[in-house]
């Protein structure tokens, strides 16, 4: 299953769309959203993210 960015706690920042090797992260107003038909489930947004905003599903 892809991974899922928690609205609640992502703060912006940018960092796991960064790293992300398939673009699969992206700005959706003030937060990020990982779109799941993309993400390949490589957990490298979760290593990065300073606030535990991402969960594999
Ligand atoms: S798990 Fe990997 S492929 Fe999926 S969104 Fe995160 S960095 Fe991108
Ligand atoms: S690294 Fe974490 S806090 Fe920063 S944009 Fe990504 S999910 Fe949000």
């Amino acid at each position: 299953m892809p991974h899922r960015i928690i609205e609640e706690k992502c703060v912006g920042c940018g960092t796991c769309a960064g790293e992300c090797p398939v673009e699969a992260i992206s700005q959706k107003g003030d937060i990020y959203a990982i779109d799941p038909e993309k993400c390949v489930d490589c957990g490298t947004c979760k290593e990065v993210c300073p606030n535990d905003a991402i969960v594999a599903e």
